[in-house]
């Protein structure tokens, strides 16, 4: 049992369980990185995990919590020590130099980089160099009732994630079903995706099916997965680039990014605990809601009543306020703590 009938609220157990529990295999000395929802123009995965090295993502931090697009990673990456001016400095991009400029300056407001005038150039020179912080990008597709039909059918994309080697890892994240994997699915899957099989069963004993107590998922392995990182060739720079922006966005977002897109600001929004996760739950529905249908389109949203903002109840500016804060507390609270402390619970 997990909150919501749908994936959304299967897949934010298995964005907790990876930030309290990956590696499934034992204990790394990595740190970790957890987003949702994050992809390229040509696929897009439900959970992304970052292997990072410790002190890599700890020197990370010093460019701030927000994610560096491929335009500010051009100039980050390529700052030089000492002053130069940007086109002597930086490599040519492959695109006029005027958003190049634009970027120095956006890197500079940012505090990335450092820039001065001489004359009518621009001149920059770095405050730290960027570190090399990424070690693996691992990517889970969350299919909380996967049979042979739906494992035929996510087949083609998880081979795509397989050839294209964008990720080290892949794996399908399922609930348990209390049987053993059938035969037929492991022939339908590519046999390089691990699969994870989560029983959420545990965390629904409280009022309304919610956990009684903090407890958490359990996930098992049932099928271990190759590595799918392709051995060195020509297109390292242009695959190592991709790869970054990749990991840039998922540093930047982390998973709990859902309050950027549903509504807090609704009188019914709430947040409730099922295991060790907070997870949204509509007073209005008396379920957990998904991402999708908690919208403004939503037939039964109403706006946090104006006086809740008054008087500062109970966190300044309304509970839908305190929402969003909490979850970005959470959010880097948690990348604090993995840069400390790799592998931690929150
Ligand atoms: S009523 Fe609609 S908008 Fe409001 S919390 Fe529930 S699902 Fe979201």
């Amino acid at each position: 049992m997990y909150p919501a009938d749908a994936e959304f609220g299967f897949e934010l157990l298995v964005c907790r369980w990876a930030e309290t529990s990956w590696p499934p295999t034992g204990r790394s000395g990595d740190s970790v990185v957890v987003a949702r929802q994050l992809g390229t123009a040509e696929r897009r995965w439900d959970t992304v995990v970052l292997e990072c090295d410790p002190a890599g993502l700890a020197a990370r931090g010093e460019f701030g919590p927000n994610e560096l697009d491929s335009d500010l990673l051009h100039v980050v990456r390529n700052a030089p020590a000492e002053w130069a001016w940007y086109r002597d400095a930086l490599p040519h991009p492959g695109y006029p130099w005027r958003y190049v400029r634009a970027a120095v300056h956006r890197a500079a407001d940012r505090g990335a980089v450092e820039t001065r005038r001489d004359g009518n150039r621009i001149q920059l020179r770095r405050t730290a160099a960027y570190p090399d912080w990424l070690r693996r990008i691992v990517v889970i597709e969350n299919k909380p009732d996967l049979n042979a039909t739906a494992a035929r059918a996510l087949s083609a994309q998880l081979r795509y994630d397989v050839d294209t080697g964008l990720a080290d890892e892949v794996w399908v994240a399922t609930e348990t079903t209390g049987e053993r994997v059938e035969p037929a699915l492991l022939e339908d899957l590519p046999v390089d995706v691990g699969i994870l099989a989560f029983d959420t069963g545990t965390a629904g004993d409280g009022p309304d099916g919610w956990p009684a107590a903090p407890g958490g998922v359990d996930a098992s392995i049932e099928w271990y997965p190759s590595s799918v990182t392709p051995v060195p060739g020509e297109r390292d720079d242009d695959r190592r680039g991709r790869r970054l922006e990749l990991a840039e966005r998922a540093y930047g977002r982390g998973w709990r990014s859902y309050h950027d897109t549903m509504r807090p600001d609704c009188r019914h929004f709430e947040l409730r605990r099922f295991g060790r996760a907070l997870v949204p739950y509509c007073a209005a529905k008396g379920r957990s809601q998904t991402a999708a249908e908690c919208s403004g389109s939503c037939p039964k949203f109403e706006p946090e009543p104006p006086a809740w903002r008054t008087r500062g109840w109970p966190v300044e500016g309304g509970p839908g306020t305190g929402i969003r804060a909490l979850l970005r507390r959470r959010r880097e609270w948690v990348r604090k703590r993995s840069v400390r402390e790799p592998g931690t619970d929150s």
